[in-house]
């Protein structure tokens, strides 16, 4: 800054300080209005679609474009901004160590879960997930393999029990347990003292080996919440099975936000938040999302595989709301001075909450 200036800015009583104040200020300002200007509205979208204003003849990360095409030329009827949604453990560092690894996706790399983080771990055989508790309860699935857990009671009791693919456990916050890989069952159950000291309480589950809580041609889906495992107190969980086509319906939940882990295929999900605002993204295996409280949204399956995915709630149940099933309790003339739809058009919605609808 030339002399000339500085005395200027003292002459007009301006400290460094108010300068820079003024400085963001002006930069917020500016962001802001460049955001209401620019924000995506569905007429804008329709008509840059028409011509070249969405191809990008500079830098692309091409296997990533590949991967979310919908996260990145999203449909026109997104808009406005309704925070993360979508992160990877395989954009996380995996923990290694002889034995296995972890990764995570926490707050920290989803900042919008705030009740639910997950960590997606390997052991390899033989090995120790070594003696420990939490102070959050846990909920985990095996993705593979077997494994045996134990998990002592306040009374004395513990529950020794072996999972495999598919199986998940539940531990309470406080309940030392582990996890290692295998020997004889019979054998470390008699070795402490056999069926006197069994645990009353099962904290294991066959998940996968139910049968569908609800299923159509468009796929199946297995719900566990403390209904059908009484002592998953705080983690409500949904195991979803979609066909190529299929559809986990438009819906929202009323007691918790969602978190998701994707196991398999392909598919993309659309996010509504008040007032007006959408986001869609694309999610791959081993990818987490995440449906912020009450938040509308469906998923669809884009592959050509079943697209296979958890519901995750802090939440005693599954609770959710079905828009078809809300539109079909409504008195016709209500529907159709709202949506439009003649009385026809609204038979042909299903009344049921089907969770996932039909092809
Ligand atoms: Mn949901």
């Amino acid at each position: 800054m030339s002399e000339e200036r500085k005395d200027k800015i003292i002459q007009d009583g301006v400290s460094r300080r108010s300068v820079l104040g003024i400085g963001s200020a002006a930069l917020a300002a500016a962001a802001f209005g460049e955001l209401s200007a620019h924000a995506q509205t569905r007429e804008g979208t329709r008509k840059a679609e028409g011509d070249h204003s969405s191809s990008n003849p500079g830098q692309e990360n091409k296997p990533l474009l590949a991967e979310n095409p919908h996260s990145n030329t999203p449909p026109p009827t997104d808009q406005g901004d309704v925070g993360p949604i979508w992160y990877s453990y395989d954009l996380t560092h995996k923990r290694i160590q002889e034995g296995g690894w972890t990764h995570q996706v926490t707050q920290r790399e989803l900042p919008s879960s705030t009740e639910i983080a997950g960590v997606n771990m390997r052991l390899t055989a033989g090995s120790f997930r070594e003696l420990h508790w939490h102070t959050a309860d846990e909920w985990s699935i095996m993705l593979y393999g077997n494994a045996r857990v134990t998990v002592l009671n306040p009374d004395g009791t513990i529950l020794i029990d072996d999972v495999s693919k598919g199986d998940l456990w539940y531990f309470p916050a406080g309940f030392p347990h582990s996890i290692q890989g295998l020997g004889s069952l019979a054998e470390d159950r008699a070795a402490v003292g056999g069926q006197k000291v069994q645990s009353p309480i099962q904290y294991t589950f066959r998940m996968e080996a139910m049968a569908p809580t609800k299923r159509s041609t468009g796929g199946e889906i297995r719900i566990v919440d403390s209904h059908n495992f009484p002592v998953a107190k705080n983690i409500a969980a949904a195991l979803d099975i979609i066909k190529p086509g299929g559809l986990r319906e438009l819906h929202w939940h009323p007691n918790a936000p969602e978190w998701q882990f994707y196991m398999a295929g392909k598919g993309r999900m659309t996010v509504f938040m008040p007032v007006g605002s959408a986001r869609t993204m694309d999610f791959n295996a081993n990818d987490v999302g995440f449906v912020p409280f009450n938040a509308g949204h469906y998923v669809e399956n884009t592959g050509d595989t079943d697209l296979v995915f958890l519901e995750m709630f802090k939440a005693s149940e599954v609770l959710d709301f079905s828009l078809n099933q809300w539109i079909r309790r409504l008195p016709p003339e209500m529907v159709t001075s709202h949506l439009k739809l003649d009385n026809n058009a609204i038979h042909t919605i299903p009344a049921e909450n089907l969770e996932i609808l039909p092809r």
